[in-house]
């Protein structure tokens, strides 16, 4: 019986685990649940892979883009693994062909798409499978897609929960990049896992610098500039078809090797452009988020966001995309005023309420990343609850720091008036209460009456923020955000009230968002 390393060895050639791996798939071979948290590239699929060809029958592989199967049936081929999926590109010969093969346990692999699989044929199909060879696990590909409360909630993956009904025996394996807390918890309850084997690996990309740049006027001007200093491929993202479009062609007219990629274009001109990036025909794809998921090329040089993303989520991943070959890339957010005002204007017209409050406060966490001096690796791995400490060397705000200044009496006062509002209450009522404010709301929950009331009017709304931010950016205190904002205080933030720990944050020297002209886009 091989080791597990004699095994990765045997069938992939690598020598070690990357962080993350044994454990899941140690826990894969015990017949229990997985869940797999690791970001783009950290090699999620072999969590799933090796244990398919150390358990005896098929694994089946739920995976809800056909380029995505495509890329890994081939890959694994290659490595004379017997790897196959069922799809809708195939004539129904080749489809017999296939199941034929999987009866006969010639396949360990079976990649296939929710829908097709929750199909009365495909359930059907996987009761024969299950009689003939058994099934060793379900793994969910990008699991996130069962939650709504992730980025890319698709209903078809909402139906997966009916698996664990229909086969209690059948360990499930749950693979995804992107998981907040409440993802997470999500991804357990829609499909029903029991006691699982929960692995969340860093998300922190080391090779990849961050940066935010203020939009010029010339915006267009500034993107040629920034796209003359890189060597090597790039995507540059742009809110709108439209933009794409003339980003593309201005590109063109400069001479840059560009292409245009969006929802817009037909199929064969979006995969005509893909090719030809790949290949390194062209240079820079120009992209709505449309150019996502499944995008594999390791040598993407840098990233730049030629208008606001939607939310850090998206962020993280979008910019995730330079640098999966490990080498140091570049990622540049280009932050313009006008941008938010179309933005703002876009949620404006959405008609559920509650969708609406959840953009604009996504929204408003781009603004805080964009205008903060923190870190930028700090900020983004706090949004996925992961604490960054030091100084990364690796971002503008590492590289070129804003002078910090003692604030730990502050924050104390901060911190203590979270404690006296009984951790129930966010950001502008917090201050409302340390500032003495005269509100309606204060006056019902009687926080005029607090010890913290109106201790902190030496202080503007803009400098609380600052602090309140950076504080919830240095992990001294948490946040959750699902709808409303609240404050928790938490381990570290009682070290801040007792005077064990002090409290240091950039000063913002920037002029005040509300003051700030809207500039030209
Ligand atoms: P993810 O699905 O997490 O984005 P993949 O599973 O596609 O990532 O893996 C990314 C790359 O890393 C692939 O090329 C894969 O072959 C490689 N890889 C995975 N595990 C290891 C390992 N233990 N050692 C070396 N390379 C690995
Ligand atoms: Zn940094």
């Amino acid at each position: 019986m091989l080791s597990l390393s004699q095994a990765l060895k045997h069938y992939f050639g690598y020598d070690c685990f990357r962080p993350g791996q044994e454990p899941a798939i140690a826990a894969a071979l015990a017949n229990r649940d997985v869940v797999a948290i690791m970001p783009t590239g950290g090699g999620k699929s072999l969590c799933f892979q090796l244990p398919a060809l150390l358990k005896p029958g098929l694994t089946v592989v739920v995976s809800p883009l056909i380029s995505l199967m495509q890329d890994q049936v081939v890959a694994l081929q290659a490595r004379g693994i017997g790897a196959t999926f069922l799809n809708s590109t195939l004539g129904w010969q080749e489809i017999k062909a296939r199941e034929n093969d999987i009866f006969q346990g010639k396949t360990k692999l079976l990649y296939i798409a929710p829908e097709r699989l929750l199909s009365p044929k495909g359930l059907e199909f996987l009761d024969a499978v299950k009689e003939k060879v058994g099934i060793s696990s379900l793994a969910i590909d990008e699991a996130h897609c069962v939650s709504e409360w992730g980025h890319d909630f698709r209903p078809e993956y909402r139906q997966l929960g009916s698996l664990r009904r229909r086969y209690p025996d059948i360990p499930i394996l749950a693979l995804t990049a992107t998981a907040t807390q409440r993802v997470r918890k999500d991804i357990i309850q829609q499909l029903s896992l029991r006691n699982p084997e929960v692995n969340v690996s860093s998300f922190n990309r080391p090779n990849l610098y961050y940066e935010v740049i203020p939009k010029q006027k010339q915006s267009y001007a500034q993107l040629l500039q920034l796209i003359k200093r890189q060597k090597g491929s790039g995507i540059i993202y742009c809110l709108s078809r439209k933009k794409v479009e003339e980003v593309a062609f201005r590109l063109q007219k400069d001479r840059i090797l560009a292409l245009p990629y969006h929802a817009g274009m037909s199929d064969a001109e979006r995969t005509e452009n893909q090719t030809r990036f790949f290949q390194n025909e062209v240079q820079i794809i120009v992209a709505t988020i449309a150019f996502g998921m499944g995008i594999n090329k390791p040598d993407v040089r840098f990233v730049i966001h030629y208008n606001l993303p939607r939310n850090i989520e998206s962020y993280y991943q979008e910019a995730g995309r330079a640098g999966r070959d490990g080498n140091p890339s570049r990622c540049t957010v280009l932050f313009g005023w006008g941008d938010l005002r179309i933005v703002n204007y876009l949620i404006d017209q959405k008609e559920n309420p509650q969708e609406q409050r959840m953009s604009r406060q996504q929204l408003q966490k781009v603004v805080e990343y964009a205008e903060a001096n923190e870190c930028r690796r700090k900020m983004q791995l706090s949004y996925f609850g992961e604490r960054f400490i030091g100084n990364c060397g690796s971002c503008d705000n590492c590289c070129n720091p804003k002078p910090t200044e003692d604030w730990t009496i502050e924050a104390m006062k901060f911190l203590s008036c979270v404690a006296r509002c009984e951790e129930r209450f966010g950001m502008n009522h917090i201050i409302d209460v340390l500032r003495g404010g005269v509100g309606k709301k204060i006056e019902q929950y009687g926080h005029h009456l607090l010890s913290t009331y109106g201790i902190g009017k030496d202080k503007t709304v803009d400098e609380w923020k600052n602090l309140g931010r950076s504080l919830v950016f240095q992990g001294l205190v948490d946040e959750t955000a699902d709808g409303y904002s609240v404050f928790k205080l938490n381990a570290q933030s009682w070290e801040v009230l007792k005077r064990q720990k002090q409290v240091f944050i950039p000063v913002n020297s920037a002029p005040q968002t509300s003051t700030r002209k809207f500039e030209a886009d």
